[in-house]
C-alpha cells in the first residue's frame, strides 16, 4: 500500500485556509492528525490531489471552558483532568478511540467527520478490484444492500454520541462566513450515505461548544467492539442526565456503530421526562431503542447481536445515571 502523490498546503489562519480551498483544482481534504484519512489514501480510497493540513491554524487548536478546538488532540483531553471532571461521559468516550498512540495524533474534529465504515470498503485496491468495486468508491452498486443509490457504511466515531446527548454544537467556517449548528444538524442523515454532512464545499469545523448544561452532567458511554484494545464501535451509546430520587429530570440518549449516522433518541426518552422509573419502564425503553434502530451487516459482528446489545447499554446507561427505586442495574 502506498500513498498517491499530492500536494501539501499549510494555511496558518482560518480565514487563508478557506481561501485557499477556493482554487484548487481536482478538489482536496482537510488533513487533520490524518489516522483516519491516510490510512484510506493508501487503500486508495477515493484520493484527492490537494491535502490541506490545519495542523498551522492555531485558532483550532486547544480547549477554553465548553469551547473546544477542532483540532485538539484526543490525547491531550485525555490527560486535562478538569476537562474529565466537568464532562464524564465524554472524557470516557474520547478515551475508548482506537489506542493511546492513535489518540496522540487523532483529533476531535476529525474523529466527528471519520469516514463510515464498511467491510466491502475498508479494503485494499486489490481486493475491492477483484469484486468489482462499490458505490462508495470507484463502483456503481451496493454489495450489502444490493441496489445502486444509497450507499449504508456505518458511522463509527466513539465522539459524537458523546457530544450529542450534551446539546453540543459546532461552529463551521467557510467561503460564506461562520455559523453554529447543533452537533447532530451536522451529518447529512436523509442523504445518500456518500456525501456524510450538510459541510458546504470549502467549510471546515472550527470549535466544539459545549453549553453551561452539559458540565457536571451525569453522563456515561458504553462501546461494544470485536478487540477492547483497538476497534472502532460496532456499538457506541452514550447517555446523560438527572434522575433524582427516581424521578427523571433529564435524558437523552445517542448511539453510533449502528446507521450511517450518529442519532439521539428524544422521541423515546421524551415520554420518561418527569416521570417516576421503574425496572420495567427501564426495560421498555430500552426494547423501543432495539425496535428502533437499523443496523445492517456490513461490520464484523451481526446486526441481530448489535441490536440485541443496544438495549442491554440503554439498561446499564440508565442505571449508572441514578438509583432506581427496586431497580437493578440492568
Ligand atoms: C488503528 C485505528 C483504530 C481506530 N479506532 C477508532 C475507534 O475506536 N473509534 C473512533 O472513533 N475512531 C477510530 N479510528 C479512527 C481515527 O483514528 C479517529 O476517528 C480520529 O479521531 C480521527 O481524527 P484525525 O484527526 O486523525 O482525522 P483525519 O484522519 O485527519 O480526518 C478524518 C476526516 O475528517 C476530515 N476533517 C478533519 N478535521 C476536519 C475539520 N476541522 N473540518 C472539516 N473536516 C475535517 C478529514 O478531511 C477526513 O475526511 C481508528 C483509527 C486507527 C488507525
Ligand atoms: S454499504 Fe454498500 S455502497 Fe456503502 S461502502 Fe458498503 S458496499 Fe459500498
Amino acid at each position: 500500500m502506498h500513498l498517491h502523490p499530492f500536494e501539501l498546503h499549510r494555511p496558518t489562519t482560518v480565514e487563508e485556509t478557506v481561501r485557499l480551498a477556493r482554487g484548487l483544482p481536482g478538489g482536496f481534504d482537510w488533513l487533520a492528525g490524518g489516522t483516519d484519512l491516510l490510512p484510506n489514501y493508501k487503500m486508495h480510497l477515493n484520493v484527492r490531489p490537494h491535502l490541506i493540513a490545519l495542523g498551522g491554524v492555531d485558532e483550532l487548536r486547544g480547549r477554553s471552558g465548553g469551547r473546544v478546538g477542532a483540532m485538539t488532540r484526543l490525547g491531550d483531553l485525555e490527560r486535562d483532568s478538569e476537562f474529565g471532571a466537568s464532562y464524564p461521559g465524554l472524557a470516557e468516550a474520547i478515551g475508548e478511540v482506537a489506542t493511546p498512540l492513535v489518540r496522540e495524533s487523532a483529533t476531535i474534529g476529525g474523529n466527528l467527520l471519520v469516514e463510515t465504515r464498511c467491510f466491502f470498503f475498508n479494503q485494499s485496491l486489490p481486493w475491492r478490484e477483484s469484486l468489482g468495486y462499490c458505490l462508495k468508491a470507484d463502483g456503481d452498486r451496493c454489495h450489502v444492500v444490493p441496489q445502486k443509490v444509497k450507499c449504508y457504511a456505518t458511522f463509527s466515531g466513539d465522539v459524537a454520541p458523546a457530544l450529542a446527548v450534551l446539546d453540543a454544537r459546532v461552529e463551521v467556517a467557510g467561503p460564506d462566513g461562520r455559523r453554529s449548528v447543533p452537533l447532530l444538524a451536522l451529518y447529512d442523515a436523509a442523504g445518500d450515505g456518500i456525501r456524510r454532512t450538510h459541510l458546504g464545499p470549502g467549510e471546515l469545523l472550527v470549535a466544539i461548544d459545549l453549553p453551561d448544561s452539559a458540565r457536571g452532567m451525569p453522563a456515561n458511554y458504553q462501546k461494544l467492539r470485536v478487540r477492547p484494545a483497538f476497534d472502532f464501535p460496532e456499538l457506541g451509546l452514550a447517555a446523560a442526565g438527572r434522575i433524582v430520587d427516581g424521578r427523571v429530570e433529564s435524558l437523552a440518549l445517542a448511539a453510533g456503530g449502528l446507521e450511517t449516522y450518529p442519532r439521539r433518541f428524544d422521541e423515546l426518552t421524551g415520554p420518561l421526562l418527569g416521570e417516576r422509573l421503574s425496572e420495567e419502564r427501564i426495560r421498555a425503553l430500552a426494547e423501543s431503542v432495539r425496535l428502533a434502530v437499523r443496523p445492517v451487516h456490513n461490520t464484523f459482528l451481526a446486526p441481530d447481536y448489535r441490536r440485541r446489545m443496544v438495549a442491554v447499554f440503554v439498561r446499564r446507561a440508565v442505571a449508572r445515571l441514578g438509583s432506581v427505586p427496586g431497580g437493578t442495574a440492568g
